[in-house]
């Protein structure tokens, strides 16, 4: 969805509200695709902050289907994003070597292009169904917070041996 920002470059004081949809389905780039199961619209509001200069605020929220980086298990994951951009007209002299103004298209705000951005700038370090997963068996591929499956992945530490065994001599008690 592009918005014509022609008219708030031109005119001091001018304060545009709207709402647009973000169309896409799935997010799709470097770090993989990911449907979106929620969304809402881009609530926008761009305000002239002098010649040839906007000021772009906005607001969405977006759930996408990931992947808990220890078990697989599917997780939703909410991005609750607030934009904040500095936009210039193409017409201003100084814009030209801003070449990092990727979500411009001549006089045009490309939304998607800067939710897109916010979205990556806020992606998470690490998805995960909780803090404490257990993750996966390395052995059977058990999920291990459905219950210990009994494999052996005992490392041979003689330390360990020692407290295993006191472990084990506890709970026969
Ligand atoms: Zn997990
Ligand atoms: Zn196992």
């Amino acid at each position: 969805m592009k918005v014509n920002l022609t008219d708030v470059f031109l005119n001091e004081g001018k304060i545009l509200a709207l709402e647009v949809p973000y169309e896409k389905e799935v997010f799709e780039s470097q770090v993989g695709s990911f449907t979106i199961k929620e969304k809402t619209p881009v609530k926008l509001k761009i305000s002239n902050i002098g010649q040839s200069k906007a000021l772009v605020e906005g607001q969405i929220s977006l759930t996408m289907a990931m992947n808990c980086a220890r078990c697989l298990k599917d997780v939703d994951y909410t991005f609750d994003l607030e934009l904040s951009e500095e936009v210039v007209s193409p017409d201003n002299a100084s814009s030209q070597e801003d070449d990092d103004m990727n979500f411009m298209d001549g006089y045009h705000l490309d939304v998607e292009v800067l939710v897109d951005n916010e979205i990556l700038l806020n992606w998470p370090m690490k998805i995960l169904c909780k803090e404490s997963c257990k993750g996966i068996c390395k052995m059977c591929g058990k999920n291990l917070n459905d219950g210990d499956c009994g494999c052996d992945d005992f490392v041979p530490d003689p330390r360990m041996a020692a407290i295993k065994d006191i472990f084990n001599a506890n709970k026969e008690v």
